[in-house]
Formats: structure tokens, sequence, C-alpha cells
């Protein structure tokens, strides 16, 4: 039989191990939102309880560990740190925000610097800010299950120390370092340690094996869930005999049928094979406060939840349609500002799900869309934040790939000047808004009904004006026009080829979609 599939790195503390996948959530979770928190005396207040939390566990530890724990302590009573992210709070930052940017600040110099001692304490300060964190937004720090192999970028002493090493396991690092607290730690508690593996991807609960003697990391490919082949390489659409998905008009035209979700759990009721991905998820349904806004780990796991029920199946992920009549709790204190509007006015917002998003870009087929955007810069804009997020995720030695961005096109502006969108990698057509822009209605209430109705006729030659000035640009429809069947024989006849529709729709448009002819007659030439 063939050896598992290595890695070679470098050995920090001897020893061998094996167990299953542990893949580390770089930052703690946020879960509350942080609604009434503002100002400088919670910042203070959750300050000193993190210090009481590092007194706690010094207590019950020996020397060394007390020793590390301690320098955290004087992180934390470092006035500076308080006056930095006060600083922030006075400009208006959101507390959660003014926290995370401060440390974020400290950390990036620290893993600037040339000696590998104080390279090594950024992993330190990062505990610290987790430990804030997760004060302030009430979300616990995790540990992870006692006999597995830990993975990560780089592990928090912390972590560590609350970990019961009891039943054995050991730590597979990408960066990290033998001159740094954890691997004092490893070596001295005989947990088996290898760090420098540089990114490498596994999935929680594989089973792999480090070997701290000769620095190896072990990869075995056990319960089939393969790695992901690389974006480049993979087809959108997994070939299948069942591909309900994959759709062809009574004379032939391939048409692809997906599905819009909004809560990221709806998915585990509806069969993948059923579809062409996920054509529309709303994030904004899944990020519901300023807490989960600011919290990436979270963002991570729910867009990392859809890429692996889609199983390679294209997914197309909005980035948060908020503010305005899109209200964000916690989130009351901004201009009444909406979608990209909102994104580009509170980029602090918008690099948290840019960050989250190149990350589980690795895992599946992900198209990034934007939200309400109105003229071509807003896509530059946007870029420019996903591009430096990338080259700072790559500096953190975090896995991630920059996938497809496109946009909706749902206000009237870009509709009408689709072809000027350079920088867009794909559209789709979003008619709720769309509706009601052309309208000038409210978008709630029977009247928009009515209006929404006599729209239709508006919106169609609209669509087929811009699905021409898209050129050879992948266009698709994810409004609520696409999951109505008496409007599927018009949306053929305008181009459409990739509808998005919500699960409930997807029989009713898969059988009015077989029964017409791709000009939108049927097969009897009506
Ligand atoms: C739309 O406007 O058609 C759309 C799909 O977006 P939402 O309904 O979320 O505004
Ligand atoms: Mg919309």
């Amino acid at each position: 039989m063939a050896a598992p599939p290595s890695l070679k790195a470098t050995g920090a503390s001897p020893g061998v191990a094996t167990g299953p996948a542990y893949v580390a959530k770089p930052m703690a979770a946020a879960a509350s939102p942080p609604s009434s928190l503002s100002g400088h005396a919670e910042l203070g207040d959750a300050i000193k309880k993190a210090i009481g939390e590092l007194r706690d566990l010094a207590a019950g530890t020996d020397l060394e560990s007390g020793e590390i724990i301690e320098f955290q302590i004087e992180v934390l009573q470092d006035p500076t740190l308080m006056e930095m992210a006060g600083a922030r709070i006075d400009a208006g930052e959101n507390i959660v925000f003014a926290w995370v940017g401060t440390l974020d600040g400290y950390i990036r110099e620290l893993e600037c610097a040339e000696e590998d001692q104080v390279r090594a304490r950024a992993v330190d300060i990062l505990d610290v800010k987790n430990r804030v964190l997760s004060i302030l937004t009430g979300a616990p720090i995790d540990d992870f299950p006692a006999g597995s192999i830990y993975v990560g970028k780089d592990m928090e002493p912390s972590r560590f120390l609350a970990h019961d090493w009891s039943a054995g396991g050991g730590i597979a690092l990408y960066a990290g370092s033998a001159v740094g607290h954890v691997a004092l730690l490893a070596r001295s508690r005989s947990v088996p340690m290898v760090i420098g593996a540089g990114p490498f991807a596994t999935e929680k609960g594989q089973h792999i094996g480090v070997d701290g003697d000769s620095g190896i990391i072990m990869l075995q490919i056990a319960k089939q869930r393969a790695t992901p082949a690389p974006l480049d390489h993979r087809p959108t659409r997994m070939a299948s005999t069942a591909d309900n998905g994959t759709l062809y008009t009574a004379d032939g035209s391939q048409v692809l049928l997906a599905v819009n979700v909004n809560a990221p759990d709806e998915v585990d009721a509806i069969d993948v094979a059923t579809t062409a991905g996920i054509g529309l998820m709303r994030s904004e349904f899944a990020v519901t406060s300023l807490a989960d806004a600011a919290n990436e780990e979270k963002q991570f796991a729910i867009y990392r939840h859809l890429l692996d029920w889609a199983g390679g199946r294209s997914t197309t992920i909005r980035m948060l349609d908020i503010g305005g009549d899109k209200p964000l709790a916690g989130l009351a204190d901004v201009p009444s500002l909406r979608g990209i509007r909102l994104l580009l006015a509170r980029p602090e917002i918008a690099r948290v799900q840019a960050r989250a998003l190149l990350r589980a870009a690795v895992f599946g087929s992900l198209r990034i869309m934007l939200p309400m955007v109105m003229f071509p810069s807003d896509v530059d804009d946007i870029r420019q934040i996903y591009r430096e997020e990338s080259d700072a995720l790559a500096r953190r030695g975090l896995p991630h790939r920059m996938p497809p961005i496109g946009m909706m096109v749902e206000v009237p502006a870009a509709a009408l000047m689709l072809d000027e969108f350079e920088s867009a990698d794909f559209f789709s057509f979003g008619t709720n808004d769309l509706a009601q822009y052309l309208v000038a209605s409210p978008r709630e209430g029977a009247d928009f009904t009515l209006y929404q109705a006599k729209a239709v006729p508006a919106v169609l030659r609209l669509l087929t004006q811009a699905i021409r000035l898209a050129g050879s640009k992948p266009v698709s429809i994810c409004g609520d026009m696409a999951g109505d069947p008496s409007l599927t024989a018009d949306l053929l006849a305008a181009g459409i080829r990739h509808f998005s529709v919500t699960p409930a729709q997807l029989p009713a448009i898969r059988s009015a979609i077989v029964g017409l002819k791709a000009d939108g007659t049927t097969a009897a030439g009506e």
C-alpha cells in the first residue's frame, strides 16, 4: 500500500501523535450583539475581566506557564492599548472594531519584526485580543476535542493551557515558532509539535499525524472527503447522472437552475443534485447583528457550510445588503445607506466579510456578489478592499483565494450602463429592487405587489437591453420574477439561461423550462 501523503516541515517538540484534525479558528467567536457597548468604561471593564481570568488560569499552573500568562497580563495593563482603542472609539468606531483594529495593528508590527523572539510574541497578543473580544461579545473561546491534532496558523498559549492533553494529541502549524511560548509548553508537556508547514488543506476530523522528531505531518485521506482541488482546475458543476440543476429546453438549449438561500441551514433540507448550486445567498440573513459583522470566524463557518453543501457547484454569496430599509442590529448610528454604499462607507464591515469569504473560497466554487451596485467605481473600490485583505491574509500565512466578483443588477442606473462595468465578473438581475425603483414605490405592502406586477413589461425591456450590454459575461436572474413560472417564457425570450429561485419554486420552474423552447415559445410554436 502507498504511504500516506506527507508534508516536510520543522519539528518544534519531539514525539509522534495521530488523531482527527481540528482545524482552528484563528479568532474568537462573537455571539450576542454588543449593542449596549459603546465606550471607554466598557472596554476598561472587559480588560479588567480578562486580567481576572488570566490570574485564575495562572493560579492552577506551574511556574513556566505562570510567567507566560504574566506577560499577557502586563500587555493588558499597558495604558497605551487603552489609549489607542479609546481614540478609535472617540473617532466613532464601534468598541469591538476599535479593540480588534488596535490589536491587529500591534500584531502586524510584531509579525514584521526581524528577530524570531519578537515575531513569536504576535500570537500572545492574538491571545489577549481574543480573550477581551470574547468578553465584549459574549462568545466563548472554543476548546478542541481531546486527543485531536490541532491544525492552524499558530496556537495561542492560553488555548494550550486550557486544553486537556492527557488523552494525547499534537500540534501542526502553518507558521508558528520554535522559540514561541506554545513550543516551550509543548516541550515541557511532551506534546508533539511541528511548525512552518505552510498553508495546507485538511478536513476537520480527517486523521492526520505529526512527527515532531523528523518534522513531518502525515496527511492521511481517511474517510472520503477529499480536499478540494484548486478551483481553476475544477468544474463549476459536478457531473451527475441525476443533475437536475442543468436543464435543457425543448429545443436543446442548456439552462441552469440554482437555488436562493437565506439562512445557511436552509440548504440542509435541499438535495444538492437537484440544483446548479446557489445562485444567491443573502448573507444579511446569517449575519444579523453588528457582533456577527465583526466576527470573521462565524462568517467563515457559515460560508464554508454552504460551500461544503454545494460540493463544487457554483456558490454565489452576496455581501451584506444592509442599511437603509434593511437595518442591522447594533448599527443604528450610520447614515441611511444601503448595500454597497454602506459597505464602502463602513469598510471595517466589508473587510471582515471579505476576509471570511477569501478564506472560505479555498473550499469550493465561490462567487462573490455585490448588492445595490450603482456605478462602476463601486466595483473597483470593493475590489481594492479584496486585494488588500488578500495580501494581508497572505502575510499571515492563511489559506485563501480570490474568487470572481460580480454584482447584482438591481439599480436602474447600473442596468442601463452594464457595458461600463468592466471590473464586474458576472451579473445577476435583482428584479425586486429593480421593479421597486422603476416604479418609485416602497418595497412592502399591497401597493408594491400591484406596482411590481404592472412593472413587468418595463423590467423585461430593461433586462433584454442589459443582457445585450453585458456582452460575453455570465448573466443570471435571482429576483422573485425568476421563480414565477408565468414569466419563464418571457425571461427565456429575453436571453436568461441561468435562473436562481427559492427552494419551493424549483419544481415549477424546472417543468416550465423543459416545456419551452429557448425563444420562450412552446414546442407548438405559441
Ligand atoms: C432583488 O432585489 O431582486 C434581490 C434578489 O435582492 P433582495 O430581494 O434581497 O433585495
Ligand atoms: Mg435586492
